[in-house]
């Protein structure tokens, strides 16, 4: 074996999990090595996940904002129209160089990567195929971080033409006219937000009696009257039985309805964890139902062996799969990881956005813990109404013995970005008298989480 195989870790998948874990490694004193597949580092997230579907998610708010909101602000706009093409370029290039930056960063912390696909072949090593023939990896560490991929519904196989996936949905090269989307939980309404916004019809059939099941009830109900509003037609409690293709049209049948013709359906039911073929159970690694399955140091329970991310389970988001792996590097230093998954927000990039960290009033009450809610309503903050942004509210819940903030519940305008106040207010066990009493720069959109903490002692001020 050559001296340039061996190393103090092998990454196996090169995404927000693996790569981040990696750079953490590096910064540890570890020789490091990632395998990765694909042509690009960054995993789902990077090349066909959070940032492809953010970007356009962004061009085409922008463009519905000039479309529907700017004659609000006094803004006339002629002629104004859409080029796909020009939008999905203008996606690539923003996922082509935060990939190259990864790649990047890989160098700076000496870090190699190779191009392949990656087994496990004993307890240290991994055995890598690519075009460029075989090379065998050793090390006495070993990182599972491969994720995971789209779940198929087995009576409504993807064609990657018009029955697709939200890789699919990412590339399609012209407004469909109508497309129905299964599944009505956060790729379905992020990805259906975008098709919508740029002209088309846009069908929701989700199973569930209400979209986004397991996220705050008022907020679903929120969610599911301002989304209707907008136009998507949201059809819950239903069940979808097949589809049948005739040329470039897809007619999907639902139990007890008629069947919907469209251009293209996207198949939006969940991910599932990507941990077959790759000589993970012949090693002796533990799966269920094909999550890996890790201890509280994300050791699998085989020497040496970790594994992180969409891979293990729970909440599929990639700030988790990225703090399991600085965690999980650094367990094998003998350092002390911490992921504080109550901490962990979560972000729907609808418009208005959704975000939520902690626990649900459903949650709360299951669990019988008694608690106080805090409500503002965006219509009382100046800078929502400056935006014109004036749908929906920030809610607190806080524990009614010790204050202690047990959630918080956004649905507004950057929601996305709100939340980090309350991931923080969390982390640090805060209480909600600690947002109340931080001051909060005037006008802005954060002064609706300090006014929803004044609201959790019935003392809010503007409203
Ligand atoms: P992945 O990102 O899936 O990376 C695993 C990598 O391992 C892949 O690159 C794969 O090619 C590689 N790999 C697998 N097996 C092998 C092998 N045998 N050899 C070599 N390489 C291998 N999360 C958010 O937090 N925010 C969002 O806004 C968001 N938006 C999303 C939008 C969409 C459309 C999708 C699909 C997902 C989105 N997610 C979002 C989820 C997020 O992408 C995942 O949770 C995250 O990427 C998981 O990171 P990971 O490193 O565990 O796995
Ligand atoms: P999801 O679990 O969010 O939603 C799937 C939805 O499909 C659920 O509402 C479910 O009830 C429904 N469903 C399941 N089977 C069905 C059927 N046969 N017919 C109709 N509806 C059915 O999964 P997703 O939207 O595919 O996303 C996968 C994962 O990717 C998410 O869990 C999330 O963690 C991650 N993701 C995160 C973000 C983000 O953080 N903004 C964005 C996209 C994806």
């Amino acid at each position: 074996m050559a001296d340039n195989d061996q190393f103090d870790l092998i990454v196996l998948g090169g995404g927000p999990g693996g790569y981040v874990a990696a750079i953490r490694a590096a910064q540890l004193g570890m020789k490091v090595v990632c395998v990765e597949k694909e042509d690009a580092l960054g995993g789902t997230c990077l090349r066909v996940g959070c940032i492809p579907s953010k970007a356009l998610l962004d061009s085409s708010e922008l463009f519905d904002q000039i479309r529907h909101k700017a004659p609000d602000h006094g803004i006339s706009v002629e002629g104004l129209s859409v080029d796909v093409g020009g939008m999905l370029k203008r996606k690539d290039e923003v996922v082509t160089s935060l990939t190259r930056g990864v790649a990047g960063l890989f160098k700076k912390n000496r870090i190699e990567w190779v191009r392949g696909f990656g087994r496990l072949a004993g307890p240290d090593t991994v055995a890598v195929e690519s075009p460029e023939g075989r090379r065998t990896l050793k090390a006495p560490k070993i990182l599972l971080a491969t994720g995971s991929v789209p779940v198929e519904l087995p009576f409504l196989k993807f064609d990657h033409e018009r029955i697709i996936d939200s890789t699919g949905a990412l590339s399609i090269p012209k407004v469909p006219e109508h497309l129905i989307v299964i599944g009505g939980g956060v790729i379905g309404l992020e990805l259906g937000s975008v098709w919508l916004r740029l002209g088309a019809r846009v069908t929701v059939l989700e199973a569930m009696p209400t979209i986004l099941p397991g996220m705050d009830g008022e907020v679903v109900r929120q969610a599911t009257r301002i989304l209707g509003k907008q136009g998507f037609d949201l059809r819950t409690g239903t069940r979808v039985t097949g589809a049948t293709r005739s040329g470039d049209k897809v007619t999907v049948t639902v139990e007890g309805g008629d069947p919907i013709e469209a251009d293209y359906v996207l198949v939006a039911v969940g991910r599932r964890a990507c941990t077959g073929g790759m000589g993970f159970e012949e090693a002796g690694i533990r799966l269920e139902r094909g999550v890996i399955q890790v201890d509280g140091h994300y050791h699998t329970g085989v020497a040496g062996i970790y594994a992180i991310g969409d891979a293990i389970g729970g909440r599929m988001l990639a700030h988790k799969a990225e703090e399991e792996g600085v965690a999980a590097v650094e367990f094998m230093a003998g350092k002390h990881g911490h992921v504080n998954y109550d901490a962990v927000a979560g972000v729907v990039y609808t418009w208005p956005e959704i975000a939520s960290v902690g626990k649900t009033e459903e949650e709360l009450g299951q669990a019988g813990v008694a608690y106080r809610t805090g409500k503002f309503p965006w219509m009382a903050n100046g800078r929502a109404k400056a935006m014109a942004e004036v749908d929906g509210f920030v809610k607190i819940l806080a524990d009614e013995k010790t204050d202690r903030i047990l959630g918080v519940h956004i649905i507004g305008p950057r929601a996305s970005d709100l939340i980090a106040e309350a991931a923080v207010a969390i982390e640090f066990e805060g209480s909600a008298e600690d947002l109340a009493r931080s001051v909060h720069a005037h006008p802005t959109l954060p002064e609706a989480i300090k006014e929803a903490a004044l609201a959790v002692d019935g003392r809010a001020i503007h409203f």
